[in-house]
C-alpha cells in the first residue's frame, strides 16, 4: 500500500515536472519569437538613440524614445523619478514576483563617429555611443515587452519593471534612484552591458568616489607685485603632486585619476581660483574610504602650504557590484541554449578594419559561449549597477556588440553600436534576459536561491548612498 502511494506520488511529481519543463520551454520559445517580432522596431529605437547621442542628464530625446515604446506596449510609465527629469520606470502586471530590469541610454562626450570602420566624426566634437548604452536600454525594454506579452497571455504571473536609468557615464544617476527606494520592492533585478564577449556576470566592479576641490587665493600682477599674490594654481600643483606621491603607496587595485578643470586664465596674473575633479577607485567601498580620507588631507596640506583656502564638494560615489553567482548560473544555461552569435564576412571585415586602425590584433568578433567563469574581484571599470546590487539581488549579462579587444569608450565602439554587429548583440541580450526572467517567474525556488546567495555574500550592514541631498548636479 505504502509503496503504491509512493509510486503514485513519484509519477505525479514526474508528470508535474515534465509539464512545467514543457511549459517553460514553450514560454522561452515564445519569448524569442516575440523579440524577433519586435526586432525591426527595436533596431529602429536603438538607432534613434545612437543618433541622438545625448550625454548625462541631457538624454531628453533618448528617454522619450524609450518611454514612447513602453507606452505603446501598454506599460504604466512614471516619468521624472528620483527628481531626475530623464529617469523613469515602466511597469506591467501585478503581484509577485516583481522582477526589475535596468536600461541605460546616455552617450560619451567627444567621440562622435559615423557608421564606418575608420575614424570619422558624424558631428565634429559631438558625443557618441562608445559604451553601447543605446543597445543597453533598448534590449532591456525589449526583454520587458516580451515578458509583458507572456503575462498578458496568462503564461507568467507577476510584475515586470523597466528602469530607465540616465547618466551612467558621469554622475551615476542610479544612486539617486536607489536612495529613493525605487528598487526596494523587487525580488530580483536584471542587468546587462554591451562588450566584446558573451558572459554571465561573475565579476565585480570597482567602487569609487568623485569629488571637486576648489582652491581660492588672491590675484596680483605676476611681475609687478607677485609677493602680494597667493596662487590657487600653486595649491593645485601641490595637491596633484601629493596625490602622485601617494600613488606609490596605494595597493595595486586602487586607482587615482583627476582632471584639472581650471587653474588660472592668463600667464601674467597670479591665479586666485583653481578647480579639479578627482576620482578614487578601489575594489570595495571600504577601500575607497581610506583613499578619500588621505586625498582630503592632501588638499588641506596644499592649501596650508600656499596660504590659500580650499573647499571640497562630493559629486557622487558608487559601490562595487555584489556578484550573484547563483543567478549567473541560471543565465548561463540560457546562453548555452541560445548558442553563439555568428557574423557575416562583411561584419568580420568591418571589425578587423577597426582593429587594424586602432593598432590591435585583428581578432574579428567574439560571439562564442564560454563556460561560467570563476567569481572574480573587479579588474576594470565601475558602474552604478553596484548600488542596485547592494539593495537587491542583481543578475548581470555581458554580450558582444563590438570588435574583439577594440578600445572601449572610443570611436571604435561607436562605429559598431549603430550597425548590425551591435544590433545582433542587442537582440541576443533581449532574448537571454527574458528567458532568464521566465526561469525566475516560473520557478519560485530559483528566486529563493538567488536571494539566499545575495544574503550570504552581503558585505555591508547598511546601504549608505554617497551622494548629496537633492537631485544630481554636475556643477
Ligand atoms: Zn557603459
Amino acid at each position: 500500500m505504502g509503496k503504491k502511494i509512493l509510486l503514485l506520488s513519484l509519477t505525479l511529481i514526474t508528470t508535474v515536472y515534465s509539464i512545467d519543463a514543457q511549459s517553460i520551454r514553450t514560454i522561452k520559445k515564445e519569448l524569442q519569437q516575440s523579440i524577433e517580432k519586435h526586432e525591426t522596431e527595436l533596431i529602429k529605437t536603438s538607432d534613434a538613440i545612437w543618433e541622438a547621442a545625448e550625454t548625462a542628464l541631457l538624454e531628453f530625446k533618448s528617454s522619450k524614445i524609450l518611454i514612447d515604446l513602453a507606452k505603446r506596449n501598454g506599460f504604466d510609465v512614471e516619468e521624472g523619478v528620483a527628481g531626475i527629469k530623464t529617469a523613469f520606470t515602466a511597469s506591467y502586471g501585478s503581484g509577485r514576483p516583481i522582477i526589475g530590469i535596468l536600461g541605460e541610454f546616455d552617450a560619451n562626450a567627444g567621440i562622435s563617429q559615423k557608421r564606418k570602420p575608420v575614424k570619422e566624426a558624424r558631428i565634429p566634437g559631438g558625443a557618441g555611443h562608445g559604451c553601447g548604452h543605446n543597445l543597453f536600454g533598448t534590449a532591456s525594454l525589449g526583454a520587458a515587452i516580451a515578458i509583458k506579452e507572456q503575462i498578458e497571455k496568462g503564461n507568467i504571473k507577476g510584475t515586470v519593471i523597466f528602469y530607465g536609468t540616465p547618466a551612467e557615464e558621469t554622475i551615476f544617476a542610479k544612486v539617486w534612484m536607489v536612495r529613493e527606494g525605487l528598487f526596494d520592492k523587487l525580488d530580483v533585478c536584471m542587468d546587462w552591458h554591451p562588450g566584446d564577449e558573451i558572459e554571465a556576470g561573475t565579476q565585480s566592479s570597482k567602487a569609487l568616489v568623485d569629488f571637486r576641490v576648489k582652491f581660492r587665493g588672491s590675484s596680483a600682477h605676476a611681475s609687478s607685485d607677485p609677493w602680494n599674490g597667493k596662487s590657487a594654481a600653486d595649491a593645485m600643483e601641490l595637491y596633484t603632486t601629493g596625490l602622485n606621491y601617494y600613488r606609490e603607496h596605494i595597493e595595486p587595485t586602487a586607482r587615482i585619476h583627476y582632471q584639472i578643470e581650471k587653474a588660472g586664465d592668463v600667464v601674467n596674473v597670479v591665479p586666485d581660483y583653481a578647480q579639479i575633479w578627482t576620482r578614487l577607485r578601489q575594489n570595495n567601498r571600504a577601500g575607497v574610504d581610506v583613499l578619500y580620507e588621505r586625498a582630503l588631507d592632501i588638499a588641506k596640506g596644499a592649501a596650508l602650504m600656499t596660504g590659500t583656502t580650499y573647499e571640497t564638494k562630493l559629486i557622487s560615489g558608487i559601490y562595487e557590484i555584489q556578484v550573484n553567482r547563483t543567478g549567473a548560473a541560471i543565465l548561463q544555461k540560457n546562453l548555452e541554449t541560445l548558442g553563439e552569435i555568428t557574423y557575416s564576412d562583411s561584419e568580420l571585415n568591418y571589425a578587423n578594419t577597426i582593429l587594424k586602425e586602432t593598432g590591435k590584433p585583428q581578432n574579428g568578433i567574439d560571439g562564442k559561449i564560454y563556460p561560467l567563469k570563476p567569481t572574480l574581484p573587479a579588474q576594470g571599470g565601475s558602474t552604478d549597477v553596484g548600488d542596485v546590487s547592494q539593495v537587491v539581488p542583481t543578475i548581470s549579462l555581458g554580450v558582444t556588440t563590438a570588435a574583439s579587444g577594440g578600445p572601449w569608450h572610443s570611436w571604435a565602439v561607436v562605429a559598431c553600436t549603430g550597425m548590425s554587429i551591435g544590433h545582433k548583440g542587442m537582440i541576443y541580450a533581449a532574448k537571454a534576459l527574458s528567458m532568464t526572467m521566465a526561469d525566475l517567474y516560473k520557478n519560485p525556488s530559483l528566486i529563493s536561491a538567488v536571494k539566499e546567495d545575495y544574503l550570504k555574500n552581503k558585505r555591508y550592514d547598511k546601504y549608505d548612498p554617497r551622494i548629496l541631498p537633492g537631485p544630481p548636479s554636475l556643477e
